[in-house]
């Protein structure tokens, strides 16, 4: 089976190398020829665990390639695959919907045998349908299928998300492509992973509602640990109470300072737009947003309150600023909302992450750089965990602090324990954990409408 993947991202690049590990030949096709220029030099354009590995594989057998030239990559293809960005439309939140016609135009000239053309990319309900009409226009005279295939890896864990699927979800309404795509996928239905066929607009719809509903948990119990704060509970504990329920489940129950990434954000807005136009609101997903914007300015200025309220002249240590572990993705991390307001209020902001400074550099102006924890931690009033990269739980506290000019942690993601970062000398605060009952009464408002006038300046001004 001949496969053209266009776009060489997140998804794209990954579900190109896994399908090449299938066995399946794969072409994969950008048109940013850096990016492709570095994959044939064996460099990943991204950082994403076993990648490297994998790719390496399977550009030696043979079975992936790289190209910025669409045209022969179409003509043999028997499945074409769109995994092109489809962020979110400046002014009014829908999906940009842009790189994905422009690919599809850009293969209609090229379709010469039957070929199922199927969207990896997050589009909404009808894209399908107005890639097939358009598809119809430009060449009637062409024998395709439009299937919809959306993509549920997480960054991070992506190789192992797409070779142990909690399910592959089809959206296809043509006997010839159900064929095909049931053919593409037989590696994994022989290792039981459910293949299921639903219908184009199921299938589409299916991969907006789920990131609503991640990001819906994710808020519930960001809020639930407010109100734990507020009334002596702990959070880890009422998360693994509830988590325990089967009808519940344990993850998507870690607190922190809001969701963020390249999905949850963008698709959460455009699914609201596209529920609001089919005049059937989704008014529990448009708080989850307004909660979630709130969220991150709550943090910053849960951060200045460590400070003493004041953060003119004072050193802030951040560990962390990728919007999580494992990934260099920086795309609406949290720490793009937070570390703006900190400098706005008059911190000097100094960094640590693993993997997020090449692409935080640019959109983090003022934030001082450093290669480990302890270099970012010198002469900081204030540390602050970001993002739970693993490397940061062993991190020896007793070490940071003393190279501290002051002794707070604030842990916006509960990597740390009370009793370590006392013995370490570290006034602790968590997030949702009973310590905070004792602060209760010297809490900070949720959001301050200093800190809020700043926020707003930044959303409009980024
Ligand atoms: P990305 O920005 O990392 O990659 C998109 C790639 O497409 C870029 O390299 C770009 O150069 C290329 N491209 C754009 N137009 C092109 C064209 N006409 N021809 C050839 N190449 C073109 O994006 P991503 O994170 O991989 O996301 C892709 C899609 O998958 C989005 O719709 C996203 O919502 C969805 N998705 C992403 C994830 C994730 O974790 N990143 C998970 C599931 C679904």
């Amino acid at each position: 089976m001949n496969i053209c993947m266009v776009g060489a991202g997140y998804v794209g690049l990954v579900s190109a190398a896994c399908f090449a590990e299938f066995g399946w030949k794969v072409s994969c096709v950008d048109k940013d020829v850096t990016r492709i220029t570095r994959l044939n030099r064996g460099e990943m354009p991204i950082f994403e665990p076993g990648l490297n590995e994998l790719v390496a594989r399977n550009m030696a057998s043979g079975r992936l390639q790289f190209s910025t030239i669409m045209s022969e990559a179409v003509r043999k293809a028997e499945l074409i695959f769109l995994a092109v960005g489809t962020p979110m439309r400046r002014g009014d939140g829908y999906a940009d919907l842009s790189f994905v016609f422009e690919a599809v135009d850009e293969i209609a000239s090229h379709l010469s045998q039957f070929a199922v053309i199927a969207t990896k990319s997050t589009v909404p309900v009808g894209t399908s349908r107005a890639i097939e009409e358009r598809l119809r226009e430009q060449r009637p005279d062409a024998d395709f299928a439009v299937c919809s295939n959306p993509e549920f890896l997480r960054e991070g864990s992506a190789i192992l998300d797409f070779t142990h699927p909690d399910r592959v979800l089809i959206g296809c309404e043509d006997a010839r492509a159900s064929e095909l795509m049931q053919q593409l996928y037989s590696p994994l239905s022989l290792r039981n992973a459910p293949i299921m066929f639903v219908s184009r607009e199921s299938a589409e719809l299916a991969k907006y509602a789920a990131n609503a509903f991640l990001a819906m948990k994710v808020t519930f119990i960001n809020e639930v640990a407010d109100l734990c704060e507020a009334v002596g509970a702990d959070v880890q504990e009422v998360a693994n109470g509830i988590g325990a329920d089967g009808r519940i489940g344990p993850k998507f129950l870690n607190v922190g300072p809001g969701y963020g990434g390249s999905c949850f954000p963008k698709d959460v807005t455009a699914l609201i737009r596209t529920a609001r136009e089919a005049k059937s609101p989704l008014s529990l997903v448009e708080q989850v947003e307004l909660v979630n914007t709130e969220r991150k300015i709550a943090m910053a200025s849960r951060i200045q309150h460590a400070a003493g309220g004041n953060l003119r002249n004072k050193v802030v240590a951040v560990l962390g600023v990728t919007f999580k572990p494992n990934t260099d993705d920086m795309r609406e991390a949290p720490s793009l909302v937070i570390l703006p307001l900190l400098q706005a209020k008059g911190a000097r902001v100094q960094a640590h992450d693993p993997q997020g400074r090449v692409n935080g550099e640019s959109l983090l102006p003022r934030v001082e750089w450093h290669d480990s924890a302890l270099e970012a931690a010198k002469g900081a009033d204030i540390l602050v965990v970001l993002t739970e990269w693993n490397e940061f739980r062993a991190l020896d506290l007793k070490e940071l602090r003393s190279a501290m000019r002051g002794n707070v942690l604030v842990d916006l993601r509960n990597v740390f324990s009370e009793e370590l970062a006392q013995a370490a000398g570290l006034s602790y605060q968590s997030i949702g954990r009973q310590a905070h009952r004792k602060l209760k009464d010297s809490h900070p408002p949720k959001q301050s409408p200093a800190m809020r006038d700043v926020a707003v300046s930044h959303e409009v001004s980024a």
